[in-house]
């Protein structure tokens, strides 16, 4: 099946803006709600929300093998499900019918009007029903900083980390898309010098800059997914932020992993880009040493390119910019995540969700949460109003950006952005 949505040349009757995340050779899906209060799933150009309920209730999917409501739904799960050969077809289809060159809809103002809609007309919601979400660890350079600053900085790095993709299991029901304010939380820490802990709001409420994959079924009970097929069960990538809270993290984390301080909010940027529109930004990730066993090994280029930028956002304010990094400095790439958390025979559904860990470069400014740019609060950083930051404050607005750039084609993932209000108060 090739893969015609992204030909670089193509030009859609839809004016995109210069810079835009959203060229036709994106072709992201989401899931949107209307003024019309009436939820659907869609696609994006440049700065227009496509309503593909609307557009197979036209006909303009016919042809292709869907269930009649496959995008009148609330979620992608339905769409994700029927696999690699379904979402590509849809994809080449969504490309040729908003082709500058094809009059088919263009030139049909009545049916543009029910199907096209203003980004600025429409609320972005999950895109998926999340089962299952996974995190996982695997930048080096922040397990190495946080090993660095919780732990030794001689052994900085766990023995196994280097052996195994390290993850532990989320919580879905606190995934939220971007947009929707997230409290500080409340938690047990143990203040410095004392012996016995305390509750109260977190005092050190930080970001982490992820990425996720969004997964087909891939298995069942009991069967693993080898790592050279694991790439055909990759749906697409979303922006995550893994809001954590460190002081409750540091003192809960031991010795079963994050808890608390981690399953309070997860913000992610609400359009999947999927994996074919990402495959010309493939790149060969870091040398893995020592080589991993057999099946954690893969050849080829199995990093991708994208590029991430942080900012941070007061009350009143203009954003400043304070991390910038990008996802091809992960050490273990998405496929050796997938074979790992299979190997067990560990089911794998449509619209699981699986974080990256925290993506940090080796530069300094590169570092991907506060805990690591500001090196847990010892260096502050400035903001363009002149105010200092260790971790976030209250009413803080957190963005994440992420694209890749080629020649003259933009993939982006627009942001995923949320505010954080203080703690919860109970009515
Ligand atoms: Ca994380």
């Amino acid at each position: 099946m090739p893969n015609i949505a992204n030909n670089p040349n193509r030009k859609s009757w839809i004016s995109v803006p210069e810079h835009s995340d959203f060229p036709i050779q994106n072709i992201p899906f989401g899931v949107f709600l209307t003024k019309e209060d009436v939820v659907t799933i869609g696609t994006r150009i440049g700065d227009c929300a496509i309503d593909m309920g609307a557009l197979q209730q036209l006909g303009y999917f016919d042809g292709i093998e869907l269930t009649d409501d496959m995008f009148m739904q609330d979620t992608l799960n339905d769409f994700i499900s029927d696999g690699k050969k379904t979402w590509r077809l849809v994809r080449n289809r969504l490309a040729e019918l908003f082709d500058e060159n094809n009059p088919k809809l263009r030139d049909h103002r009545e049916h543009r009007d029910i199907v096209i809609f203003s980004i600025n007309d429409i609320e972005m919601l999950l895109p998926v029903q999340i089962g299952d979400y996974t995190d996982f660890y695997s930048s080096k350079e922040h397990a190495t900083n946080v090993g660095k600053m919780f732990r030794d900085p001689a052994n900085a790095l766990l023995p196994n980390w280097l052996h195994i993709p390290v993850g532990y299991h989320g919580r879905s029901s606190t995934i939220v898309p971007s947009g929707i304010p997230v409290h500080r939380p409340m938690g047990q820490t143990l203040p410095n010098g004392e012996s016995t802990p305390v509750f109260g709001p977190s005092r050190l409420v930080d970001f982490e800059l992820e990425t996720a994959f969004i997964t087909t079924d891939a298995n069942i009970l009991g069967e693993n997914i080898p790592v050279n097929e694991a790439e055909d069960y990759i749906f697409g990538m979303v922006l995550l932020n893994d809001w954590s809270a460190r002081d409750i993290q540091k003192w809960e984390y031991v010795p079963l992993g994050p808890f608390l301080a981690k399953n309070f909010a997860t913000s992610i940027s609400p359009w999947i880009v999927t994996m074919d529109a990402l495959e010309a930004f493939r790149v060969k990730g870091p040398k893995q040493e020592p080589t991993p066993l057999p099946y954690l090994q893969q050849k080829g280029k199995h990093a991708y390119d994208i590029n991430l930028e942080v900012y941070i956002t007061p009350e009143n304010a203009s954003p400043t910019l304070v991390s910038k990094s990008n996802f091809k400095y992960m050490y273990w790439s998405m496929s050796q995540q997938l074979a790992h958390h299979t190997s067990n025979g560990c089911r794998v559904n449509s619209g699981d969700m699986m974080g990256s860990g925290t993506i940090s470069g080796p530069t300094e400014d590169s570092y991907g949460s506060m805990l690591e740019l500001t090196w847990s609060g010892q260096k502050p950083i400035k903001l363009s109003d002149g105010t200092e930051r260790k971790f976030i404050n209250d009413y803080d607005t957190v963005t994440m950006k992420g694209y890749c750039q080629n020649g003259s084609v933009r993939i982006g993932f627009g942001e995923v952005s949320s505010k954080l209000l203080p703690p919860f108060v109970r009515k």
